[in-house]
């Protein structure tokens, strides 16, 4: 897009002589940034506001499923985005005692890994220069029959036709729409880091494992560039003041009956860089699209991560919005084709997750001994066969 030859007249975006819709797009997350890419692409104007003053450079792992590199590459962006990545080619899930009870690997599909903060650097670096607003936290929203305004901390406002909520599981944008939907903490708290791999580990012998027992889970995920993505899964009341302070000593010491290499994993992080958070997911919406503003990512969905979906989810709501914008002849009407094709299939990961979540917390004894045995009978390729529906991502255009 020529964005020299831009102009605003009377409050409308002109780029040569034609009006062009602009969004406003609130939260520069994974679902804001691909969004914004969605959206320039198909030659709207979509410009991001960001709450934090800088892109966090920091933030642990993430892994995107085949869903999401297929919506990448509907963007067109797979390849450019799998650069940065790790390519995993196999997710074992094994008991404390390190027996395999399950092999989701495929050959038919691979999931990537990378730094959370790299892959945003990677998105943002895709976006026309001055798309992206740093230091601008939304505090309020209005909507009419002639745009939008949106309002900030420090006291400007911005005007525009469409707002995209993409500000996360907290979401204000929601808040203020749906005040009594509540967030649903899951039960367990979260760590998570990541750490270069020195000599004590041997970085070519790592695969993608979740241990799982009656003390919690721990995940290992290779990175790209000799670094490991771990977390670290504990069943906890939701202000717990004990587990709150638990940093890598008492990490340490919680996980010390876990197989190598979890402790020589913790033992070379750097308490700095451990990051915890209580997990939380968001009572299922039946409505994203509301008129002018739309509800996108975690704003609209979020989930528990233990299907590893969240992100993956962003992104093929910012490809669906493409295609809707391509099928519709109005905004209006593509917002509420993406809420129809959105919510349903939303609302069987965010249960599917919490469901999973559930199995793998479980702490009796007896219980955990038979989910193992139950595991270890089904064959892998049961197991692979439950996660290919959430990996295909087939809209057609
Ligand atoms: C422990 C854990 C592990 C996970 N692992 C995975 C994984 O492996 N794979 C996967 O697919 N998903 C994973 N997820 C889920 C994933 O992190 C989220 O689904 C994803 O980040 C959602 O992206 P988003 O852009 O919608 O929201 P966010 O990433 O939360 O971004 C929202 C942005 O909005 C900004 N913001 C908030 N309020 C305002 C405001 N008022 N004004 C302006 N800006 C604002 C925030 O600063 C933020 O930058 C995991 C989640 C957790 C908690």
């Amino acid at each position: 897009m020529g964005r020299n030859s831009a102009k605003v007249t009377h409050g409308r975006l002109q780029i040569g002589g034609e009006i062009v819709k602009r969004f406003i797009i609130i939260g520069g997350g994974i679902c804001g940034l691909a969004t914004a890419y969605a959206l320039v692409q198909k030659g709207f104007s979509a410009e991001i506001y960001e709450s934090y003053p800088a892109l966090k450079p920091a933030g642990a792992g993430i892994v995107l499923a085949p869903n999401a590199l297929k919506a990448l590459a509907y963007l067109g962006i797979d390849e450019e985005i799998k650069k940065q990545g790790h390519e995993i080619s196999s997710v074992k899930i094994l008991s404390d005692s390190g027996k395999l009870l399950s092999d989701l690997s495929s050959e038919k599909y691979s999931l990537f890994a990378f730094h959370r903060g790299e892959l945003s650097q990677t998105l943002a670096a895709l976006l026309p220069s001055g798309t992206i607003h740093l230091g601008k936290k939304c505090i309020g929203c209005r909507q009419d029959a002639s745009g939008v305004q949106v309002d900030f901390a420090d006291g400007s406002s911005v005007h525009g036709d469409y707002v995209i909520a993409a500000d996360g599981i907290h979401s204000s944008i929601r808040r203020k729409l749906l005040p009594a939907v509540p967030l649903r903490y899951a039960g367990y708290t979260c760590w998570r880091g990541v750490v270069e791999v020195k000599e004590k580990i041997d970085y070519s012998l790592l695969e993608s494992t979740e241990t799982w027992g009656r003390k919690g889970r721990f995940g290992i995920v290779p990175l790209s560039k000799n670094r490991i993505y771990w977390f670290a899964v504990i069943n906890a009341a939701e202000n717990d003041p004990k587990i709150g302070k638990y940093g890598k000593k008492e990490l340490l010491h919680y996980f010390a009956d876990y197989p190598q290499p979890i402790d020589k994993v913790i033992e070379a992080t750097e308490e700095k860089d451990i990051i915890w958070n209580n997990l939380f997911d968001l009572t299922p919406l039946t409505q994203y699209a509301y008129d002018r503003i739309l509800l996108m990512g975690d704003a609209a969905h979020a989930m528990t991560p233990n299907l590893g979906q969240g992100a993956c989810q962003a992104l093929e709501d910012a490809a669906v919005l493409a295609i809707c914008l391509k099928q519709c002849s109005s905004v209006e009407q593509a917002f509420r084709k993406y809420e129809g094709f959105r919510v349903k299939r939303v609302r069987k990961i965010v249960a599917q997750s919490r469901n999973l979540g559930r199995i793998g917390q479980l702490q009796n004894r007896l219980a955990c001994e038979l989910r193992n045995w139950l595991f270890s009978l089904m064959p892998m390729k049961l197991h692979q066969q439950q996660m290919t529906w959430i990996y295909q991502f087939d809209y057609n255009e």
